[in-house]
């Protein structure tokens, strides 16, 4: 049984992995969660999975949540930004899911690096902004660092068996990544000039929190996803397009004998999730 901790389990990608989770229960065991302030939620989940601890980052929250619960012994609530600190490096979790959005995930994702887990990474926006940090972290405390983000996690299925993080894969010439242009994709520029968060959270092809769909409609993901440390250094991004995201992940690895690799797939996150679950074994259904 793999131990897992679930860090912005009341998200988008949160809860695409307990769905995940909770296809294979003779597989994988939910250890903990943590978010912000989402109560309802965190309730819910700790009703349904029954972790042995849930962290909220807001300690009015947290509070609320332990009066809203009354006697639950099974899962201990613990309160304030360094609570997430404290799950990820959780000796009985052999793996962490690192969903928390934006810089707030950061300081998280370094203490699974420092513990060694196997780190699934999400929070790409860690990388954006610490990279050689975070790399360091991993290398140094001997965790393994697996992309979750679907451009990532598709250019990864890729890589040859021998590519290590922060180096060059061997034999690689370059990366490319593809973009389905968005809810904007076919407005005119006049139009762009009016255009509102739910339009722009409104993607034709995935479902997604509202940071990273605001970010994808402004192309900003794409910013972030080929940007030096978070795409390997063999990385030069240079976009293709493809309307309907089947091949959104579809990244070619330029070989140097001229071939393309691609990874093709449906626009759904539980498929960069079970991959990097079972990795290095084969992906279970979803
Ligand atoms: P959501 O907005 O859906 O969820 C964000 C999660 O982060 C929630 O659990 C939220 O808790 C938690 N959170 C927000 N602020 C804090 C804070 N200050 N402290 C602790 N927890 C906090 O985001 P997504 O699931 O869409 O994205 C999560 C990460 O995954 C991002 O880094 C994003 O770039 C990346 N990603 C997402 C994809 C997707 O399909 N959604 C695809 C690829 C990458 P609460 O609910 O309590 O506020």
């Amino acid at each position: 049984m793999i131990g897992v901790v679930v860090l912005g389990s009341t998200g988008s990608v949160g809860e695409n992995t307990l769905d995940v989770l909770a296809r294979h229960p003779d597989r994988f065991r939910l250890v903990a969660i943590g978010a912000n302030r989402n109560v309802a939620k965190l309730a819910e989940q700790i009703r349904r999975w029954r972790p042995a601890y849930a962290a909220l980052a807001d300690e009015t929250a947290a509070r609320e949540l332990t009066e809203m619960l009354g006697a639950a012994p099974q899962t201990r609530i613990l309160a304030g930004e360094s609570s997430l600190v404290e799950i990820a490096a959780l000796p009985e979790a052999d793996c962490v899911m690192a969903a928390i959005v934006g810089g707030a995930g950061l300081r998280s994702t370094l203490a699974a690096a420092r513990a060694g887990k196997r780190l699934l990474l999400a929070n790409k926006e860690s990388l954006v902004m610490a990279g050689p940090l975070l790399i360091e972290a991993v290398r140094s405390a001997g965790a393994v660092l697996l992309p979750i983000d679907s451009e990532h996690n598709a250019i990864f299925q890729c890589l040859p068996p021998n590519a290590r993080v922060g180096s060059a894969p061997p034999g690689v010439r370059r990366v490319l990544l593809t973009a389905s242009g968005g809810p904007f994709r076919d407005w005119t520029r006049e139009a762009l000039e009016t255009a509102t968060p739910e339009a722009a959270c409104a993607h034709p092809n995935w479902v997604m929190g509202r940071k990273i769909s605001v970010d994808s409609a402004t192309l900003m993901n794409k910013v972030s996803s080929s940007s030096r440390p978070a795409c390997s250094s063999a990385a030069s991004g240079a976009d293709r397009s493809c309307r309907s995201s089947a091949e959104h992940r579809a990244l070619g690895r330029g070989v140097l004998d001229g071939s393309v690799l691609a990874q093709l797939g449906s626009p759904d996150m539980r498929t960069p999730i079970a991959h990097a679950l079972a990795w290095p074994s084969e992906s279970p259904p979803v």
